[in-house]
């Protein structure tokens, strides 16, 4: 698809052409994604380069040569340096034997002349640069791999990827050659795409918007985006080839825009705008302490999801009444080796004490499909389809000590507050049943040892499977709470990746199919008395409030930048008003109609 680019004048662009090259510099184009987080910010483009995806390609001379070879040789010793301290590490610590035999594998598929030599040949043939060398060297080995006929042999082509991304990173100066932590707060990032863990680790710079040209609404690079409360336009699909480092920028999260150039008086309208929404934020503050009350009466929790402990203050600054998400897997990502235990009840005991007796919702790790860990064997990025496969319970499941160092973790914090613990992605009673054996036997470990936790921990689960919606009586029968986690849900039910911006237009929380899951799910809980929440991002939609009210929902749980605006959009609400409109949008599978109920019932 050719990138949309429109001359500006005013506000109130004209379509002007849709070649992509050649844009004469300052020229003022627009380019139209999809807003993941409102709010506007005008900065100047810092572009982004990210391993083997965007490896640059450049001559040298042959002068150059013995110094670009000492340049490989020197990352390469990093990365093996990185692997035997790894190694070390394990010896030591309580991580299973299959990590060693891993690490085993990588520093050999490091040590081989294959990936020593022969990319310095390239070098000198070619007077190319390192990266360039060592990708070339990674396409023929790749290639060999997949004509291998041993499945186990073939599947090592992952190992071999996975060791070059290492030396690349080291190459290119990791992490992602980002700024520095101080960076400044008009810079705005550009990239082709960014993984979760590397959204993360901008939660640490002070960036004041970004853009991706892939990316969908709820993948989870969007939601951490979200998390960092600024601006961020996805799916832009040529910002990164279009922009120019340093370019002038106007990020529209709201408009799903981005306006490259602008001038004078966009400039002038954008900076007016950018107050008003300051103004309209510090109205909403004033809504901190007011309980969310329905008009007719109904009190509604409305809690925040944290990706890590440094959200809390977010959280509680939002008026949070309490934490209904921590997605633990992110303590996981952007870090050498696995947390330790004693390392992650520090992070979940800070939470909890935190949160001063309100709950705090800690979900055991869901890494796996974008949520990609280096070193976990069974986390496959090339697995044949990772959202699908051993993702979430599924992979704890499958590594009991991981799980189990996870578990006793969590129970120690809850010493310290209201814990719960929170299971992701089941599909079946069997998992049900064996992460509760899991559970009682981190227990019974405690017990021996005599640490202190709580004995009533309440354990929930995650609807976030077609399956767990139609099987949900199983459900409420062996869980003391559930959570709806509508991003997958919705992914699940429409067969739809929610990270791939190519079918992000199918991706519809409004499907008619999706609304009778939820509806169902919430209805079955509440008849059940079993507490049911949502911590999808449908949850901090506050178009969508009315509705999930009307299915019978009274606990929200969403990112804190939403608590407030979700807030006044319960105590503007009448659930009673509500309820039949709602009633009709369960029962229809048209689409049109559910729209034009969706507005009837966002009337007034
Ligand atoms: C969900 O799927 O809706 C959810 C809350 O979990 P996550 O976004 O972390 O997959
Ligand atoms: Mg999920």
């Amino acid at each position: 698809m050719q990138p949309h680019r429109e001359e500006v004048h005013g506000l109130s662009s004209v379509v002007h052409a849709s070649l992509p090259f050649a844009i004469p510099r300052h020229m003022s184009f627009v380019l139209h994604g999809i807003g993941v987080s409102g709010g506007i910010a005008i900065g100047r483009a810092q572009l982004v380069s990210h391993a083997t995806l965007e490896v640059a390609h450049y001559s040298i001379t042959p002068a150059q040569v013995p110094g670009e070879i000492e340049r490989l040789t020197q990352a390469l010793k990093a990365v093996q340096k990185e692997l035997e301290s790894l190694r070390g590490a394990m010896t030591a610590g309580d991580a299973p034997a299959e990590f060693g035999a891993f690490l085993d594998v990588h520093w050999m598929i490091l040590t081989d002349p294959v990936l020593r030599e022969m990319p310095k040949r390239t070098i000198a043939e070619q007077l190319c640069n390192a990266e360039w060398a060592l990708t070339q060297q990674l396409s023929v080995l790749v290639e060999q791999f997949e004509s291998i006929e041993d499945p186990y042999l073939r599947e090592r082509k992952a190992d071999v990827v996975q060791v070059v991304e290492r030396v690349l990173k080291v190459l290119m100066g990791n992490p992602g050659n980002v700024g520095p932590a101080n960076a400044e707060e008009h810079t705005i990032l550009v990239a082709h795409d960014l993984s979760p863990a590397d959204v993360i680790q901008f939660k640490n710079h002070h960036f004041a918007a970004f853009l991706t040209d892939l990316g969908g609404v709820t993948s989870h690079t969007a939601i951490v985006a979200r998390s960092l409360n600024v601006p961020a336009v996805v799916a832009t699909h040529n910002a990164r080839a279009l922009i120019r480092e340093n370019e002038l920028l106007i990020v529209d999260g709201g408009r799903n825009v981005v306006i490259v150039n602008p001038d004078r008086s966009v400039l002038a309208e954008y900076r007016v705008k950018q107050d008003e929404l300051e103004l309209e934020r510090q109205k909403l503050r004033r809504l901190r302490t007011t309980p969310a009350t329905t008009l007719d009466g109904c009190r509604v929790e409305l809690m925040a999801n944290i990706e890590l402990p440094e959200d809390l203050e977010q959280a509680i600054e939002n008026g949070a009444a309490g934490v209904g998400l921590f997605r633990t897997e992110f303590l996981f990502l952007n870090r050498d080796g696995l947390p330790s235990e004693d390392e992650q009840f520090e992070a979940y005991r800070a939470v909890a004490s935190g949160m001063k007796g309100h709950p705090v919702t800690i979900r055991t790790f869901d890494l796996g499909a974008d949520k990609h860990k280096e070193g976990l064997d069974g986390l496959s990025r090339v697995a044949p389809n990772p959202a699908l496969g051993l993702r979430a319970v599924r992979f704890c499941l499958a590594e009991p000590r991981l799980f189990l160092t996870q578990l006793r973790a969590i129970l120690r914090a809850s010493h310290y507050g209201q814990v719960k613990i929170l299971l992701p992605m089941l599909s079946s009673v069997g998992e049900i049943e064996q992460a509760l054996a899991l559970i009682s036997q981190a227990k019974e470990s405690l017990r021996e040892q005599r640490a202190k936790f709580d004995p009533g921990v309440e354990i929930g689960g995650m609807i976030e499977i077609p399956a767990a919606v139609l099987s949900i009586g199983a459900f409420t029968t062996r869980l003391d709470f559930l959570s709806i986690g509508t991003n997958d849900l919705i992914q699940y039910t429409l067969a739809v990746d929610r990270a791939d911006d190519a079918v992000s237009q199918l991706y519809d929380a409004l499907h008619p199919a999706v609304i009778k899951l939820i509806a169902l799910a919430i209805a079955t809980a509440n008849k059940a008395e079993v507490p049911i929440a949502v911590c999808g991002e449908m949850a901090g939609e506050a178009r969508l409030t009315r509705l999930l009210l009307g299915m019978g929902l009274t606990n929200f749980s969403m990112h804190p930048a939403h608590l407030l605006s979700i807030k006044q959009r319960v105590l503007a609400s009448d659930i009673g008003v509500a309820k039949p409109i709602v009633g009709r949008m369960r029962r229809t599978d048209e689409p049109a109609k559910l729209v034009a109920l969706l507005e009837k019932l966002n009337a007034g």
